[in-house]
């Protein structure tokens, strides 16, 4: 390890804090389209695979130390975002991804049976429950390559997301490789944003998957940044990987022309019947590492602790949000792996004096989001708040 973190010194300065959190401000090119509640996109520094190096091999409490610096500068402070992921087509996927257990090509070893995909209406009942239980993000996971030849399928998921963005809750879908075109009417029915992960380095990924290519994902993510959709793109750590490996990842995400709006990083979740069902658990030494290295090169993205969260003590979670994580998966599960739930997560928030992120509430997913939606949650809000004020008691002399 680099015993002087030059560019660590420096990282919180030169992390530009575009989204700080202040009320946004409309460009006159936004303002001519009409987008008047946009901000411009934060603008990525140009990063090299070194320095990013550099502050991973940082020693563990300067790297944590600048990260919460930068995580203060660019997120609301104390707040966590509370998401609930639900598989809405479990198995039957004709990729090869050796962690998952929704992959045909493992599914007799795994004991997993492929479903059909799930009807309107039972979807929007979770996505209620998630709400009434503090979850302000629902998204939607189908085990697929790509929508090809799912039209039926493709529209009902459509009908997900306008009756999921009705309920004023950000409202995400997995569902694999996407056209332009299929990202648009995504966008068109009110999605707030589209996970695609790249998963671990461009060298290592076809040691992950074989049955597509790195810039196929890249691909995806143009199509879903180009329909003005936010952009959900992260990795899985555990998979064997060496640390160039989870830099190299985090280097990518930096080299996109526009940040991702939000980076999950997953610690893998061995299951039986995987090809890496003998990897061992992630320690927290290197999730701490992965997860802070991200809020410094990645400053206005939301960072996400997603799988494999419960194998972490509560006090190892909240080193984690102190390194600069700020949304977790919360409910029942988190598509085929478990989850803590609601109660417990919002427990744990309170005992760490954090708040639960409202929906809309960071700059750069709102700049996504069109005036009409906005306008259209913000009335709705209003009407709760004097629906609840009217129903407050009387205050007493
Ligand atoms: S991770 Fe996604 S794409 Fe890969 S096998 Fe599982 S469901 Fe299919």
């Amino acid at each position: 390890m680099s015993s002087v973190p030059r560019f660590l010194a420096t990282a919180a300065r030169q992390a530009r804090p575009a989204a700080r959190y202040t009320a946004p401000t409309a460009s006159l090119q936004q303002q001519r389209r009409g987008n008047a509640t946009a901000v411009d996109p934060p603008r990525q520094k140009a990063w090299t695979r070194e320095e990013i190096q550099e502050i991973y091999d940082a020693p563990l409490m300067d790297l944590i130390f600048q990260a919460a610096s930068v995580h203060r500068l660019n997120q609301p402070r104390n707040e966590v975002q509370l998401a609930t992921l639900l598989n809405i087509k479990t198995g039957g996927c004709a990729e090869d991804c050796s962690y998952c257990a929704q992959s045909s090509k493992h599914a007799k070893k795994v004991g997993l049976k492929a479903e059909k995909l799930t009807e309107v209406e039972p979807v929007l009942a979770e996505a209620r429950k998630a709400k009434a239980n503090g979850s302000t993000r629902f998204c939607m996971g189908a085990a697929w390559r790509s929508l090809e030849g799912r039209k039926r399928g493709f529209d009902r998921i459509l009908k997900m997301v306008e009756g999921v963005r009705a309920m004023d809750m950000e409202v995400c879908t997995t569902l694999g490789m996407l056209t332009p075109e299929q990202a648009q009417q995504l966008k068109k029915a009110g999605l707030t944003a589209y996970n695609h992960n790249l998963d671990t380095s461009r060298e290592y990924y076809p040691k992950v998957v074989t049955t597509r290519k790195y810039d196929e994902r890249l691909e995806t993510i143009e199509a879903v940044r180009a329909a003005g959709i936010s952009v959900c793109s992260g990795g899985i750590i555990g998979l064997g990987e060496e640390t160039t490996d989870r830099v190299g990842l985090i280097y990518e995400m930096s080299q996109l022309p526009e940040a991702p709006e939000s980076f999950p990083v997953n610690a893998l979740v061995p299951i039986p019947g995987t090809p890496l069902e003998e990897n061992t658990r992630v320690t927290v030494n290197e999730l701490l590492r992965c997860i802070a290295t991200a809020r410094i090169v990645l400053p206005t993205s939301i960072i996400r602790f997603a799988a494999g969260r419960i194998s972490y003590t509560e006090s190892e979670q909240a080193m984690c949000f102190m390194a600069g994580a700020n949304a977790i998966f919360t409910g029942e599960r988190m598509l085929t792996t478990p989850t803590s739930g609601w109660d417990e997560d919002i427990s744990m928030l309170n005992r760490w004096g954090l708040r639960q992120m409202k929906s809309f509430e960071s700059p750069t997913v709102v700049a996504k989001e069109t005036p009409e939606l906005m306008a259209a949650t913000e009335g709705r809000r209003l009407e709760e708040a004097a629906a609840a004020a009217a129903a407050a008691p009387a205050p007493t002399a």
